[in-house]
């Protein structure tokens, strides 16, 4: 058991917990972060980030998290590289266990963020790592002049069918609709590129091969007709799941998210964003937004939630 008593433990450590760590220590409150053993986030997988303010040629994503991390660590706050295992939320302080250690916080930043989702459609739990990936920035050097599929319609596919263009011979986009939901910068960057093909209206329904990809079978979802394509590699892009798996006495919405619990004052007047079902407890970023999720919104609500645990630790120091 460790005995010192934080004022603020931040669980996570992507733009959301790096930034509440900053605005934590220097409110001087005594601040630790346990990052994770995958630190920093879904900025980790990607490439160029150019919406990111302050960086006039953009920045590579690993590469603002490192810059983050290290102006966090400056400051002072603790960081641990381990996984938040228990998080109790009834017990006053707040206890939180993580590399088989217990630590105790008066307050708590939930910030853990969200994962990718797979297709979980038969063979694709076999073959992850072996043809399957949800990481272009990640697996694409192994795809050279091969290739790939990617799934999804959104912003994440473009993205994943843009990296993996670079080095594979081509890249056919499978949706399941007619239309992408994609922002429209996007699709025009992909309907340029020459090596991406796009299928429409149609399913992934099972991946082929044992020790590696072989291919898979591909459904049309209109005429219900089934087609057998050889593929090296398969890219799943069909969103992400917020990492609350082990949180309990807390409130999720029906998806897992953190539910924040806007709270008003005597006068009717907002007092805590991102106060949760828990007094003391608040949250930030992707594991609790499912409708903005940018680096530059999540570093925001980071923000908040340090200013929030602030200013209720003044509050019960009174
Ligand atoms: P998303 O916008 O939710 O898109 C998910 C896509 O996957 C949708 O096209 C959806 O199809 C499809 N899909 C979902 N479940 C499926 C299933 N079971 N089988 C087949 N297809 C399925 O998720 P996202 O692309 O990860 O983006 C999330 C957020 O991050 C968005 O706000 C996005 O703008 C942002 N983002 C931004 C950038 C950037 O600016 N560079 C990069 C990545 C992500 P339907 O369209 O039919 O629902």
């Amino acid at each position: 058991m460790n005995e010192t008593i934080y004022d603020v433990i931040i669980l996570g450590s992507g733009p959301a917990g790096l930034t509440a760590g900053i605005y934590a220590i220097r409110a001087g409150r005594k601040t630790l972060l346990i990052a994770g053993s995958r630190w920093g986030g879904q900025l980790m997988l990607t490439t160029l980030v150019e919406n990111y303010p302050g960086f006039v040629e953009g920045i590579e994503g690993p590469e603002l998290m490192v810059n983050m991390r290290n102006q966090t660590e400056r400051l002072g706050v603790e960081i641990l590289n381990s996984d938040v295992t228990e998080a109790d939320f009834n017990k006053k302080p707040f206890e939180v266990k993580s590399d088989g250690k217990i630590f105790k916080g008066k307050s708590v930043i939930i910030a853990t963020g969200a994962d990718s989702i797979w297709l979980e459609a038969p063979g694709e739990l076999q073959l992850r790592g072996k043809g399957v990936s949800t990481c272009a920035t990640c697996d694409a050097f192994f795809f050279r002049d091969k290739d790939v599929i990617v799934v999804g319609g959104g912003d994440s596919a473009m993205e994943e069918a843009l990296v993996l263009s670079q080095v594979t011979k081509s890249v056919t986009i499978i949706h399941r609709r007619n239309a992408f939901r994609a922002s429209i910068a996007m699709q025009d960057r992909v309907f340029k590129e020459i090596k991406i093909k796009v299928k429409w209206n149609t399913e992934l329904i099972k991946y082929n091969g044992t020790a590696k990809l072989e291919s898979v079978i591909l459904k049309n979802s209109k005429s219900g007709k089934e087609e057998v394509k050889k593929i090296d590699g398969v890219f799943i892009a069909i969103g992400h799941k917020p990492n609350t798996g082990i949180f309990k006495g807390i409130d999720l919405d029906e998806k897992g998210y953190v539910v924040r619990k806007v709270t008003k004052d005597e006068k009717g007047l907002l007092k805590f964003r991102s106060s949760t079902s828990v007094e003391g407890v608040f949250t930030g970023g992707d594991v609790h937004d499912y409708r903005y999720r940018q680096a530059v919104t999540a570093a925001g609500f980071g923000c908040m939630a340090a200013l929030d645990a602030d200013k209720w630790l003044m509050e019960q120091e009174k």
